[in-house]
C-alpha cells in the first residue's frame, strides 16, 4: 500500500549564522496507512520539529514531505489549510484548545469547519479517551492530561489520514496512558490511520508497530543510534 506520510531528507535548521541548529538531519521516514509509530528520543532531539513538518506546520529547509500524493512542501497556503483540517489531525502537548468552550465543542468544532459528515459523534469519541463527565467544562477547569486528551478526541473526529500526537501521556498516569495509548492503536488499526506519536514513556511501546528512536536531528531505528 501507499504510504500515507513520506519524509525524504528532510533538514530543518532554526536561527541562522553561528546560532544554527540542525533540529532534523536528513531525515527519512515512511508511514503506512494502519501503522502507529513511536518515536523516541532525549529532549531537544528534534522529535516535535519532525511532527511539525509533517504536519505542514514548518517547511523543512530542504527535502520533502508528502500526505499520501500531495506534496506539503509546495502546496499553498490555502491548500495547506485544508489539508490540515480535512487530512492531519494534530495533538500538540499542550492539547491547545480554545479557551471559551467546553470539552464537547471543541471536539464539535472542527465538524463545523471541515466534512461535517465524518460519522464520527464528538460525544462519543469524548467518552472513547475518558472525558465525557467533563464534557461541560472549559479548559481552565481542566489538568494538562485531561486537556490533551479533549485534543485527541478533536484530532479524532474529522477521521483524518494522519494523525501526529506529542507526548499524549507525559501527565497521565499508568493506567490512563495504557488506555489512551490503545486507542491510538485502535484507531490506527480499524481506521487506517496512520500515526506518528512522539513518547517519552517506554511502558506504552509495546502498542506500537514500529519503533524509531531521534538522536541529534538524525532518526534511526531503535537502539541503534
Ligand atoms: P524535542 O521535541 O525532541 O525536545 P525540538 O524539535 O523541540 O526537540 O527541538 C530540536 C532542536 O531545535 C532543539 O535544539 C531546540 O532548541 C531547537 N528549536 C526548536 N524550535 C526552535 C525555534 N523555533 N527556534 C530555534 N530553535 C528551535
Ligand atoms: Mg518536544
Amino acid at each position: 500500500m501507499n504510504a500515507a506520510l513520506t519524509l525524504t531528507d528532510v533538514t530543518l535548521l532554526h536561527g541562522d549564522g553561528d546560532e544554527t541548529v540542525r533540529a532534523l538531519d536528513e531525515v527519512d521516514l515512511e508511514v503506512r496507512p494502519g501503522e502507529l509509530v513511536a518515536i523516541v528520543g532525549p529532549s531537544g532531539s528534534g522529535k516535535s520539529s519532525l511532527l511539525a513538518v509533517a504536519g505542514a506546520l514548518t517547511k523543512p529547509t530542504s527535502g520533502s514531505a508528502r500526505l499520501g500524493e500531495t506534496d506539503l512542501t509546495a502546496a499553498s497556503a490555502r491548500e495547506l489549510t485544508r489539508i490540515r483540517r480535512e487530512r492531519l489531525g494534530f495533538v500538540f502537548q499542550s492539547g491547545n484548545l480554545v479557551p471559551a468552550l467546553t470539552s464537547l465543542d471543541q471536539v464539535r468544532l472542527p465538524l463545523a469547519f471541515g466534512r461535517a459528515d465524518t460519522g464520527r459523534d464528538p460525544l462519543e469519541l469524548l467518552t472513547a479517551v475518558g472525558m465525557e463527565h467533563k464534557a461541560r467544562r472549559r479548559p481552565h477547569e481542566l489538568s494538562g492530561g485531561e486537556r490533551q486528551r479533549v485534543g485527541i478526541a478533536r484530532a479524532l473526529v474529522t477521521r483524518p489520514d494522519v494523525l501526529l500526537v506529542d507526548e499524549p501521556t507525559a501527565a497521565l498516569d499508568r493506567q490512563r496512558s495504557q488506555d489512551i495509548v490503545g486507542l491510538l492503536a485502535h484507531e490506527a488499526h480499524e481506521r487506517g490511520v496512520a500515526t506518528v506519536m512522539v513518547t517519552h514513556d517506554h511502558d506504552v511501546l509495546h502498542h506500537c508497530d514500529r519503533v524509531l528512536e531521534m538522536v541529534d536531528g538524525r532518526l534511526g531505528p531503535h537502539g541503534m543510534m
